[in-house]
């Protein structure tokens, strides 16, 4: 067994972008991937996608247009060489709590289950309703939250 996930950094345009995205679908869901990389215990979400022009947005539910995420998600691990991918998704709550519901974790176990995914363990952040409020949850062996903090990522690391 791994050692678990201490903490999660985000880099701050990738979590203004979040922001900025879930004021403009709100009241309706909306969301994306969560692109990154993990480094001894920790996670980095370095990127963050839309949710693509074919979602399908409701008030209580989101479906992403999985199709526009995946051709974002691979042209990021190609230009990285492999440094940064997939690592988990985001979606809003608009009039909820940061907390997943029946059919998140259901669709975390999915990506955890998925060997192809290479995603053992999956990240879910979920931004609520009034846009200053998220957590970040982890699927490992258990669904757990992570502290996460803000910093600003030097690309050039990934693009060398
Ligand atoms: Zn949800």
């Amino acid at each position: 067994m791994s050692k678990p996930t201490t903490k999660c950094w985000i880099d701050t345009a990738a979590m203004m972008a979040i922001i900025a995205e879930a004021n403009s679908k709100y009241p309706l869901e909306t969301g994306g991937v969560l692109i990154g990389y993990r480094k001894d215990n920790e996670v980095i979400i370095t990127d963050i996608t839309g949710p693509g022009p074919n979602a399908n947005h409701q008030k209580i539910y989101f479906d992403v247009d999985n199709k526009w995420t995946t051709a974002k998600a691979d042209k990021i691990f190609d230009a990285t060489e492999g440094r940064l991918r997939y690592i988990g998704d985001w979606h809003s709550h608009p009039d909820g709590y940061c907390h997943p519901s029946v059919l998140d974790v259901k669709a975390l176990e999915k990506v955890r289950d998925c060997p192809r995914a290479l995603t053992p363990k999956p990240l879910m952040m979920i931004i609520g309703h009034d846009f200053s409020k998220w957590t970040m949850w982890e699927l490992a062996e258990m669904l757990r939250p992570l502290p996460l903090q803000r910093f600003e990522f030097n690309r050039e690391w990934a693009y060398a």
